[in-house]
């Protein structure tokens, strides 16, 4: 049993309470005797003076050199180096997840900290001629302003990181709102980000209840931009007001990703990527895998296998190294996993294999869910159609390759994706076809890589990718620059058409 942690607000380089003095729980959802920490429930004033802060620092930081704010990233990627065993510890206590997935967490912030830091020194703009004499034309990157980061539970580290870096090193400042289940590992977070020097104001921290501090954010008039991951919901909320008071934003939601598997494909490691793809994280990650698409020529061998593989899967803490399945974040979210177990069933689906809340032993004091495979699934239920976000996944069988795609297409998410084959044509033609951000070729739905675009399509994202080159994209406006040397008026489209 670890002591309790004080979590604190972050706004202009001090550690300070909400004006309310109102504070929030966050327990181990594996244990919910644990209380991990307290922190600031906030509200509308103490937003407004996080976003004094951030635009006040803002007037000075974007005029900071790009390669010297990328070093301020690189210190935060070093730090997270250093610290990378006791954070792993605090999102496996907070967020539930297991040690090895927790490190993948801290590293995926690593990875994006040296990454985001390359990008000061290029940030790279364009030359091009002009059409007039004596001209000269570019284009440039310019920051935005102040940035509300919005940011779910279910990568505590790597999410906050994926927003806060690339936004800091294009000369924005920021402030977060992390989820309410895990405040403590966005304490650290930014106190890592403090320590490596940044200066007050530019990385600010407002915890609290997502309506409340969330909502203040989004509709403070001086924010202007919002970057959002989490659910389809909330997202469409924010996207509302960011219209209605003309923020830009990028909204990165949910997800209702499918593994196809054809009848040529290797069937051991089609099973491998099946089981890490739907039950990695307990199936709480937006990439998860939670519908699988079956070649009816393999469906009951590989049905067979991945019942046998998964029912050896183990429940328990992140801390215990035999751990595979770990909890459910929280009560209200394993009740909405068990609904739709009813659901399914009301449905017609058949549960192969678990299908309940498990309680056995010390798990009874925690938010666990047993594994489930659902079979007989057709894709006009419920369970083939919405986000469960729990370790269930659905079999759906298919008679061709048209049909797979078809079916996997058939959502209105289009987050990540896979095709098992070792048809190089089919392969291609999956490609071309699958309506999603990502597209895996013999690997799971997971696995995402920092340098590479990463988001979604149809309602799973509203056209902005994070991290990669593309996360500049989010967080510059382009300025187009014109630098005429002729001395006289040159109007373009006319003075050079006489
Ligand atoms: P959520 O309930 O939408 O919450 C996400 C964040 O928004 C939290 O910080 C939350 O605060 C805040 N929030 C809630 N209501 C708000 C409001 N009215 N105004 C402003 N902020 C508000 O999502 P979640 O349950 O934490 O996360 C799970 C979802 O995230 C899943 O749907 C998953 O697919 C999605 N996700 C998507 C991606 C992606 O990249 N596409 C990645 C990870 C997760 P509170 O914590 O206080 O509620």
């Amino acid at each position: 049993m670890t002591t309790p942690l004080t979590c604190l607000n972050f706004i202009n380089g001090v550690w300070v309470n909400a004006e309310s003095g109102n504070t929030l729980e966050s327990r181990n959802p594996a244990d919910n005797r644990q209380l991990i920490a307290t922190f600031p429930s906030s509200a509308a004033d103490d937003v407004d003076t996080a976003v004094i802060a951030a635009r006040k620092a803002y007037i000075t930081w974007r005029q900071v050199p790009a390669p010297t704010r990328a070093e301020y990233v690189f210190r935060v990627g070093e730090l997270l180096v250093k610290y990378k065993e006791e954070l792993a510890q605090l999102i496996s206590r907070e967020m539930g997840k297991t040690l090895t997935e927790a490190r993948g967490d801290v590293q995926e912030g690593i990875d994006c900290a040296f990454y985001s830091a390359g990008e000061g020194r290029r940030l790279f703009g364009q030359t091009t001629p002009s059409e007039m004499p004596n001209k000269f034309a570019m284009t440039v990157r310019m920051p935005i302003g102040v940035c509300a980061l919005i940011t779910p539970w279910n990568f505590p580290i790597a999410i906050p990181c994926w927003k806060a870096m690339p936004a800091l090193v294009c000369g924005n400042t920021v402030i977060l709102k992390p989820a309410e289940d895990t405040p403590a590992c966005a304490t650290k977070l930014v106190a890592i980000f403090a320590e490596a020097g940044l200066p007050p104001g530019v990385i600010n921290l407002v915890h609290g209840v997502g309506e409340n501090a969330g909502g203040a954010l989004v509709e403070h008039p001086d924010v202007d931009l919002v970057s959002f991951t989490g659910s389809s919901e909330t997202g469409a909320q924010i996207g509302a007001i960011c219209g209605r008071t003309h923020k830009r934003v990028c909204l990165e939601m949910g997800g209702k990703n499918a593994q196809i598997v054809m009848e040529d494909a290797d069937l051991e490691l089609a099973l491998e990527g099946a089981v890490w793809g739907a039950f990695g994280t307990s199936g709480q990650r937006c990439t998860a895998t939670s519908r699988l698409i079956l070649h009816r020529d393999i469906k009951e061998k590989f049905t067979t296998m991945l019942k046998e593989r998964s029912s050896k899967l183990r429940l328990g803490t992140g801390d215990d190294p035999n751990t595979e399945i770990c909890p459910i974040i929280n009560s209200r979210q394993l009740q909405r996993v068990k609904k739709y177990l009813d659901i399914a069933t009301q449905e017609g689906a058949t549960v192969l294999m678990g299908g309940e809340i498990a309680t056995e032993g010390e798990l009874q004091h925690g938010y666990f869910f047993q594994p489930t495979i659902l079979d007989g699934v057709t894709p006009d239920m419920r369970v083939a159609r919405e986000e469960i976000f729990g370790p269930v996944v659905a079999i759906i069988e298919v008679t061709s390759f048209e049909e797979a795609i078809n079916i996997l297409n058939d959502t209105k998410y289009g987050l990540s994706s896979s095709i098992y084959t070792r048809d190089i044509n089919r392969a291609f033609a999956a490609m071309r076809d699958i309506e999603a951000g990502i597209t895996y070729i013999n690997g799971p739905t997971i696995g995402a890589e920092v340098h590479l675009p990463f988001g979604g399509v149809k309602q799973t994202g509203n056209g902005h990718r994070e991290v990669g080159i593309a996360a500049l994209d989010v967080f510059t406006e382009w300025k187009t620059v014109y630098v005429d040397f002729s001395g006289s008026l040159q109007r373009a489209q006319i003075d050079n058409r006489e």
